[in-house]
């Protein structure tokens, strides 16, 4: 039977921030797919009753779900500081909301990204793009972009658009990027800027305004929305004439009879063509306000308790060697990749599932360049010749415990 873990410590009455989960089991796989709200769960069941078509209907039930996607929309654009002239164009997750956006950049874009991104923003982007080494701290990224963006600006010519894609924290290390100052080098050089904010989002406010970034993507199911919608948000220009992502009904305003003789819509449904994921874009948006109304400061506080619990503890296993890109203090959402001399990663993960029902993720993560880059680096750091070529990662959000953590590292300590 599904239970509830306490996440906010807030009185009984209200907890839309509780996460959903399975007595016994200990999840600490947070980056892969974080459990679900609920607050979440709640809007499914709410609107579960009035399922009918999106835009499609002219009954009550048709009329209240289009209602329903169109406020989940606005409450998502202005969870995310989404500009007045922005479009919010639902997706499946951030890898479509990437693919999405690399499909509608003018001809001629660089697109610029740096070799710690997670396959999502390394591989839909345009032959030609310009993939950075992974910098040795985030004043490096900075310095390394803008002297990248000097470059491609002496070498172009400056009418061609340049587009830099960064993530706002590594689905490995748990490390924040520059955001805001790597916007501003993109501004300043003339380029734009598109915001992976798949492991950001989560742990942190991501406000485009803010951090003034010119696109955001991200995933509802890494944000305790279930699985299946996510969104691309951001400037309309570009989007209202590019090639429609999904072409189909829906993102046309005419089709005549001959073949070609189409009129796509302006508007995020130019992108959106199918009948929509309701209920995803429902549960996000109901994420997104549960944690509009949460003292975001107070949860992160608990959260980086946990994170420094699991780091320090990490420390003290001379087995147990850490994976970072940056300095041991640099900044950092809850997520820690690691590796057990001696053991293979598999093994180590099928053993705390098996023998400890603690639920981690093996493997390179989908960022290989900088797991990779990570694992020589901790090999060299620690002079140890008996890491495997592999890494485990542990991660945390709402509904993380002490005691969940202090399970794990007991675990590792029997590794040794
Ligand atoms: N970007 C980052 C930083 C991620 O961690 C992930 C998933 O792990 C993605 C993008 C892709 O997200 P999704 O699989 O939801 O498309």
């Amino acid at each position: 039977m599904p239970t509830r873990f306490d996440a906010t410590r807030t009185p009984a009455s209200s907890r839309p921030l509780d996460v959903l989960g399975v007595p016994g089991e200990i999840n600490l796989d947070y980056a892969a797919s974080a459990p679900c709200a609920q607050a979440a769960a709640d809007a499914v069941a709410e609107l579960l009753p009035w399922y009918a078509s999106v835009h499609r209907g002219a009954g009550a039930l048709s009329r209240r779900c289009t209602l329903a996607y169109e406020q989940a929309r606005q409450t998502i654009g202005d969870f995310f500081g989404a500009r007045a002239d922005d479009h919010v164009i639902f997706t499946r997750n951030t890898t479509d909301a990437l693919n999405l956006l690399a499909r509608a950049l003018p001809a001629g874009t660089t697109v610029v990204t740096f070799a710690g991104e997670h396959h999502a923003n390394l591989l839909p982007w345009p032959r030609g793009s310009v993939r950075l080494p992974v910098p040795t701290d985030p004043a490096g990224a900075v310095r390394d972009l803008a002297s990248a963006l000097s470059e491609l600006r002496r070498g172009s010519s400056p009418a061609l658009p340049v587009l830099v894609a960064v993530t706002g924290a590594s689905n490995v290390t748990g490390e924040r990027w520059p955001v805001a100052e790597l916007a501003r080098v993109a501004h300043r050089h003339g380029a734009r800027i598109v915001l992976d904010a798949a492991q950001l989002a989560p742990h942190a406010p991501v406000d485009l305004l803010t951090l003034d970034v010119d696109y955001l993507a991200v995933s509802g199911h890494k944000l305790y929305a279930p699985f299946g919608a996510g969104v691309l948000i951001g400037r309309a220009d570009w989007l209202d004439v590019a090639p429609p992502y999904l072409a189909g009904g829906g993102a046309t305003s005419r089709v005549g009879p001959a073949t070609h003789d189409v009129t796509w819509t302006t508007g995020p449904a130019r992108h959106e063509g199918g009948t929509p994921n309701l209920l995803g874009a429902v549960a996000l948006a109901a994420v997104c306000t549960a944690l509009g109304d949460a003292d975001r400061a107070a949860l992160a506080a608990q959260e980086q308790a946990l994170l420094a619990r699991l780091r320090t503890g990490i420390a003290a296993l001379p087995h147990v060697v850490e994976l970072r890109t940056f300095g041991p203090d640099a900044p950092r959402v809850g997520i820690v990749s690691f590796v057990v001399a001696g053991w293979d990663s598999a093994d180590v993960a099928a053993r705390l599932a098996t023998e400890h029902r603690i639920g981690v993720r093996d493997g390179l993560f989908c960022a290989h360049p900088l797991a990779q880059r990570l694992l020589t680096e901790a090999a060299g750091r620690t002079g140890r010749r008996d890491l495997p070529p592999t890494a485990l990662r542990a991660s945390i959000g709402l509904g993380s415990t002490a005691a969940q953590v202090d399970r794990l590292l007991a675990a590792l300590a029997e590794l040794a």
